[in-house]
């Protein structure tokens, strides 16, 4: 009888352990470790949409995969959309324009086949997010956004997150950045019907321009320069928010 009520008092002071330990966990959870458990969460869920979503699909080089691991996808989307951010597909970010799905990120990144040092140009810097992901292989990252409300906040973005090798400039991006041309590689995130030539002009020797080109219809195209000359291949079909402004008016 004794060792019975005895054995029902341990089970019942386990019991109450457990509740206190929950307990203090529910109230840290409050406090600090909120903060830490949602990292973990969201660095989960980045782990799994490199490994799902981008290594099945054949991505391969190693900085282009560690940099879609560390980049916060989540802080380039606007709140109302933040929970899918680590989806397979492309999300709003507002103004009728959309942030790439990943795995189109990762590619592209992949195609410039740049690396630490390098200097890029980006047409259409949207979120911020491609310029993020490509800041944090190492990449010097000069974007030009043609809308100003999102050329705005993808500054505060990346100000926000100490993003310091990425430069946005606000207006259209048709002529480029002649004053720091050429580049390692320009990477165009929207698209023209036909290629802007002062864009193929800044592309240095031996580097790749990574591009959609077309109408309804269009093909992610990969230019490399070959002395004055330019070597262009197709590698997927896409679809992108229609490049505008200038390149509209040239029929392009
Ligand atoms: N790279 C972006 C997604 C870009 S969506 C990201 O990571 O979020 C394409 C962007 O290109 C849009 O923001 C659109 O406003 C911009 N754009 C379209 N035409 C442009 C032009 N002529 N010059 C600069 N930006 C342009």
């Amino acid at each position: 009888m004794m060792a019975r009520r005895c054995q029902g008092g341990s089970v019942l002071s386990a019991i109450a352990v457990a509740i206190a330990v929950l307990a203090a966990a529910a109230c840290d959870s409050s406090g600090g470790q909120a903060r830490d458990s949602g990292k973990a969460d969201w660095q989960m869920q980045s782990d799994r949409m490199v490994k799902e979503q981008i290594e099945s699909r054949g991505v391969k080089d190693p900085r282009v995969l560690a940099a879609m691991r560390s980049v916060p996808r989540h802080l380039f989307i606007p709140p109302a959309s933040r929970d899918d951010a680590y989806g397979d597909f492309p999300l709003p970010i507002g103004d009728s324009q959309t942030i790439s799905q990943p795995y189109i990120v990762a590619l592209m990144s992949e195609l410039l086949e740049v690396g630490p040092g390098s200097r890029v140009l980006e047409i259409g810097t949207g979120s911020g997010y491609q310029a993020a992901v490509l800041a944090a292989m190492g990449v010097e990252v000069y974007s030009i956004e043609i809308l100003p409300r999102l050329c705005e906040r993808a500054r505060e973005t990346l100000t926000e997150l100490e993003v310091d090798a990425v430069q946005v400039r606000c207006g259209d991006g048709y002529g480029g950045w002649p004053e720091v041309a050429p580049f390692d590689g320009i990477i165009v995130t929207a698209a023209p019907a036909t290629v802007p030539g002062p864009l193929l002009e800044q592309l240095a020797e031996g580097a790749n321009m990574v591009i959609p080109v077309g109408n309804f219809y269009q093909e992610l195209k990969v230019i490399t320069r070959v002395g004055r000359d330019f070597q262009e291949r197709s590698v997927i079909p896409v679809r992108f928010v229609p490049m505008t402004g200038e390149v509209e008016r040239q029929g392009g």
